[in-house]
């Protein structure tokens, strides 16, 4: 239980929609009950000639329960779904709110196949708990022992058998069903996020699967944990269908009794034999409540799961706790000032990786001045922005920006004081404009039309089409379409990861030109592969294996024939 505590929580947000269902379920249990009773009456009661009054009593009555019943059946129906469409839509949001500052470390612990299952099939499954398994036992209970309440009045035997029939249908027989239920340990919602994460591997890597022809084996994969999934569906179902069928026996075999024990009581003079219908019509009618017990433990045991995986996302102590940390953080960086960054010491690790990315960096960029990172492939260039950006918290030695300790500046505020572009960024579905509208609401289009010429990107215009990961768009095409965003930005500091790796050399230059001229009072740090064009900058930072091994300006690097100039030599040779 302790795992559906949130779920409880959200559902009490709710309490009137709990309170009328459960009240309209009464009313429709007690109506069905009542309904059924009379009709029983009103048969035995007809056979005897009875004055007229008495039958158009009935008759009256019999309308009158029958509307009750289902007008409160619209009732509960109502009031329970739109208490559980309540709740999961508050769930939704508390989950994404917990889950949103988690990005993008929870990567690392969950494939994105796997994610989505939680946050679409775990948060749904959810919505059973209160239709199935929080409120039904309570109007099954209010229901069963106001009827045996009423039978009392006509015959204590028939109530007694109802009472056994209650323990029964309502605990015995779900508890039996719950102890197996979780014997068997239902696979059902892992297998569904292993479907989903083999389905989504197979989406995003299909074209490279053609390309190297292994669509057939990782098609065989999603099939095998299809089958599995559906397999274990129909196991789920059988068990569900087994546990109805076990509770509509007994409880057909309850009336059954009480129908033998009522001509009993008949026979011995205890019972007037004009109830005896009535009475077994209640039986048959009073045990329609007890159904929704056959399927509470499948159902109770499902929320259960549902409930753990999901909230094991976003329950991790360790990642909760820089989350609160992040919370209570207070400090802004002036997003209108050029900004300052020492990195003092820094040593890193991703999460999970024993391997040092980062090791002993020690970095001074003063506000306004043009930095360039330069080094091979895989040396912690892009690791660097990373840590600047606040991706990631646990490192070693200390980031200052401005005057202030990063760890101490609010995430969002670092976010707003940057002009990004990364090595991949993300193109949404829409138009060139939707797209550059993500640099501020107020750009105006006069602005996105100067932001894109200076990126050469003109023949574009602001309501051409953009699809899904920016698609239709090519490799450089994308980087200036990025680019031209972080123009917009106006921000002033600039963090640039390799920029216009895919551009041509011409419009590079010309794009460049732009940015310098665009941040010459801001902050530039620049990650390149090209080591041409650097001569502009105010310092260069070269890296290999995680360490900063020179800095100095372009001549003092070229004079000190070290590393960089080795580098150089080395792209010329090639170039030439
Ligand atoms: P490139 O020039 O190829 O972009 P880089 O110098 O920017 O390389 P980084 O991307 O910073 O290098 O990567 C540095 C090291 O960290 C690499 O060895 C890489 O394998 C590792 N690395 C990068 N991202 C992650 C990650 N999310 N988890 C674990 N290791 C990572």
């Amino acid at each position: 239980m302790r795992e559906l505590t949130t779920v409880i929580k959200l559902i009490m947000l709710e309490r009137k929609d709990i309170f009328l269902s459960i009240l309209f379920g009464f009313l429709a249990g007690m109506g069905a009950v009542s309904l059924f009773a009379n009709s029983g009456y009103l048969i035995s009661m007809a056979a005897i000639n009875p004055p007229l009054y008495v039958l158009t009593t009935s008759i009256a009555l019999l309308k009158l329960f029958s509307a009750t019943r289902a007008a409160s059946k619209y009732g509960e129906r109502y009031f329970s779904h739109r208490a559980t469409f309540t709740m999961l839509s508050n769930l939704r949001v508390h989950f994404f709110e917990k889950l949103e500052p988690l990005a993008p470390r929870i990567f690392h612990r969950f494939r994105s196949g796997d994610l989505l299952s939680r946050i679409v099939g775990d948060v749904e499954s959810l919505q059973n708990f209160f239709l199935r398994v929080y409120y039904p036992p309570i109007v099954m209970m209010i229901v069963f022992l106001s009827t045996i309440a009423f039978t009392t009045f006509f015959s204590v035997h028939v109530a007694v058998t109802l009472l056994v029939g209650l323990v029964l249908t309502g605990f015995v027989i779900p508890a039996w069903f719950a102890l197996k239920q979780y014997k068997i340990m239902s696979q059902l919602r892992e297998k569904r996020g292993v479907v989903s994460t083999e389905a989504t591997e197979f989406f995003y890597g299909f074209r490279d699967l053609k390309l190297y022809q292994k669509l057939d084996t990782q098609e065989k994969n999603v099939r095998t944990t299809a089958d599995q999934y559906v397999k274990e569906q129909r196991r789920d179902s059988i068990h569900e269908l087994y546990s109805t069928s076990i509770i509509q026996m007994i409880s057909l075999s309850v009336s059954w009794f009480v129908l033998g024990l009522g001509a009993y009581l008949v026979g011995t003079g205890e019972l007037e034999g004009v109830f005896l219908a009535m009475l077994v019509m209640i039986s048959l009618t009073v045990f329609e409540n007890a159904t929704p017990m056959a399927i509470f433990p499948a159902y109770y045991e499902d929320s259960r799961r549902a409930a753990t995986r999901l909230f094991s996302v976003i329950n991790d102590e360790s990642e909760n706790k820089g989350v609160v940390e992040e919370e209570l953080l207070t400090k802004e960086l002036q997003e209108k000032d050029p900004i300052s960054i020492n990195m003092n010491n820094i040593s890193f690790s991703y999460p999970g990786e024993a391997r040092k990315t980062l090791s002993e960096i020690n970095i001074d960029i003063p506000s306004g001045t043009k930095t360039a990172i330069v080094g091979p492939s895989g040396s912690g260039k892009s690791t660097l922005i990373q840590l600047l950006l606040k991706f990631y918290d646990e490192y070693d030695g200390d980031i200052v920006v401005n005057g202030s300790t990063l760890a101490q500046v609010r995430k969002e505020s670092v976010w707003k004081a940057t002009n990004t572009v990364l090595q991949s960024n993300h193109f949404f579905y829409g138009t060139i404009r939707d797209n550059l509208l993500l640099a501020r609401d107020t750009v105006t289009d006069e602005e996105m039309k100067q932001a894109l010429e200076m990126v050469d990107l003109n023949e574009f215009s602001l309501d051409d089409k953009v699809i899904e990961k920016g698609g239709n768009l090519s490799g450089g095409e994308k980087q200036r379409l990025a680019i031209a965003r972080a123009i917009l930005k106006g921000s002033r500091l600039w963090l640039l990861d390799e920029p216009t790796s895919s551009v041509d050399f011409v419009t590079e230059k010309k794009i460049y030109s732009h940015l310098f001229d665009l941040g010459k009072e801001d902050t530039v740090v620049l990650i390149s592969h090209r080591l041409t064009g650097l001569e502009q900058m105010d310092q260069i930072i070269v890296m290999e294996h995680g360490r900063v091994v020179e800095t100095g300006t372009y001549d003092e690097l070229m004079e000190r024939k070290g590393y960089f100039y080795q580098l150089k030599e080395i792209e010329k040779s090639v170039l030439m």
